[in-house]
């Protein structure tokens, strides 16, 4: 198989050919959340970037195995590395046992995704469900002299590492200039170095959350869980790693050092980065009162938020902007993105009303070719929903009979169509089965019966309208062309 697409390669810092190293099966693994607290706009990004991902790795005729993890211990408060641990934390605030806090938000990360029709990954391993694997790993790094014991922890020995290979070639940062920015060790820390990394850490008498194993009793550091779950399910090496670009460093760089410590070589071939969504071009944080969870959003309720949004709305406008560029959340933004949204979801429908013509006044096989060439082309969406924006036109021109299509060029126009549209996009027609738009047609229909009811006199069937509609809560207001109503 021909490998057509072209990835942007964080590593080597240019788009690369993608080609797998097993084809036809494809290594994909993307960090995944943390799971302490609601999903919010900043999980929306990666989910959709690398879902479009998996589903054109698919459509171009891959086996993918995706594998997406969730972080339920480890990730601790500060630099990842220092202070209490974040699922740990909330236990302790709402007296739940932590696996309560982690299976919680997780079923809250699933029920968003699900709203937003990413896929579900094919394998979605625990951190804690993989100590064996983590503490291997942590004795593989010791055995190969890239680690040191220290007080019952384990940490990472960048130094030592930095002589044999490169720390920091994915940030592109310089272990000098880290070290002048670094702030010096306090005298408690078990670190021989402020930039060491915890492979594994002793767990405090207060910690729960603890495993044994040969060096105390405590539980792994963030960054190695990456490491062991993807040589678990992918093997030592893997084509694509990806993940939001605030993961970059240290955490990324980190994984790079714990699997060539390990193996002598890079884990992932290809790294993929998505940019970050800000909010009226700040940054989100929690501390900027700018902080928006997806439940916000899809309900209206966030003092920032003019309006609710649905979640195809929120795909739609994730999809809008180049997963590398930095994408601006604003209520206009998103208002504008619904709009979009509605007019390719209703010219789709569309589509199935089209009459076909002898001969056809528009041209559509270039279509295909310039949505793959633009998703080829390091998954450029904008493009493609430019170009199905072209079709848009020519399909609501075909239908108000100012273009003519033949049968066939019809039926491409909706393969392709409904191709970019639904299977590669991922987006999901919510507007066909709208209950609440059929239900307000519905009443239009009736009170339209009611008007040509009252036009001839017949007092009795527009009564029994009024009065009808009146008993189900919907109060019918006359005015001199017609009526209006509301759902009192
Ligand atoms: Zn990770």
């Amino acid at each position: 198989m021909e490998s057509t697409l072209t990835l942007y390669n964080t590593l080597s810092r240019r788009k690369e050919r993608f080609e797998p190293l097993r084809p036809p099966f494809v290594g994909l693994y993307v960090c995944g959340p943390t799971v302490y607290g609601d999903p919010h706009l900043g999980h929306a990004r990666p989910a959709i970037t690398f879902d479009l991902l998996f589903r054109y790795l698919r459509a171009l005729g891959y086996k993918v195995r995706y594998v997406r993890n969730i972080t339920d211990v480890g990730h601790l408060e500060h630099d990842a590395d220092e202070g209490e641990d974040k699922v740990s934390k909330k236990a302790r605030l709402e007296q739940l046992e932590p696996m309560e806090v982690a299976h919680y938000y997780t079923e809250r990360y699933h029920d968003a995704m699900r709203a937003l029709n990413v896929l579900s990954p094919s394998i979605e391993p625990h951190a804690s469900g993989h100590i064996i694997e983590q503490i291997e790993l942590v004795r593989r790094i010791l055995d190969r002299g890239f680690a040191y014991e220290s007080n019952g922890s384990v940490y990472f020995d960048v130094e030592a590492y930095n002589k044999k290979y490169h720390y920091g070639k994915l940030s592109g940062r310089v272990l000098e200039d880290m070290l002048s920015n670094t702030r010096a060790l306090d005298g408690q820390s078990d670190k021989h170095n402020p930039y060491d990394f915890a492979l594994w850490k002793k767990a405090s008498p207060e910690h729960i959350m603890r495993w044994p194993s040969p060096w105390s009793d405590g539980f792994p550091g963030w960054h190695l869980e990456c490491s062991a779950m993807s040589m678990r399910y992918l093997g030592e090496q893997f084509d694509i790693h990806g993940g939001g670009m605030d993961l970059m460093f240290p955490h990324h760089e980190c994984e790079i050092a714990q699997s060539t410590a390990a193996c002598g070589h890079d884990a992932a071939r290809y790294w993929v980065h998505n940019n970050m969504i800000t909010i009226n071009g700040q940054k989100m944080g929690k501390s900027l009162g700018n902080f928006i969870t997806l439940e916000q959003l899809l309900t209206g309720n966030h003092p920032l938020l003019a309006q609710a949004y649905s979640a195809m709305t929120i795909r739609f406008f994730v999809l809008q902007a180049h997963y590398r560029s930095t994408l601006d959340f604003s209520n206009e933004a998103l208002q504008a993105a619904e709009k979009g949204y509605e007019r390719l979801m209703k010219a789709v429908s569309t589509l199935d009303k089209l009459k076909p013509s002898a001969t056809s006044s528009v041209d559509i096989p270039g279509i295909e070719g310039r949505c793959r060439a633009a998703m080829d082309d390091d998954l450029n969406s904008p493009v493609v929903i430019a170009e199905l924006f072209d079709c848009v036109r020519i399909i609501n021109q075909v239908y108000d009979g100012h273009q003519t299509l033949t049968e066939s060029d019809i039926a491409e126009l909706k393969r392709v169509v409904r191709f970019y549209v639904f299977d590669v996009l991922g987006l999901r027609d919510d507007l066909a089965g709208d209950n609440s738009r059929m239900l307000s047609e519905v009443i239009d229909l009736v009170l339209d019966i009611r008007t040509q009811a009252k036009q001839s006199k017949d007092w009795t069937t527009s009564d029994r309208i009024r009065d009808g509609l009146g008993s189900i809560g919907i109060k019918v207001k006359d005015r001199k062309d017609g009526s209006d109503w509301e759902i009192e």
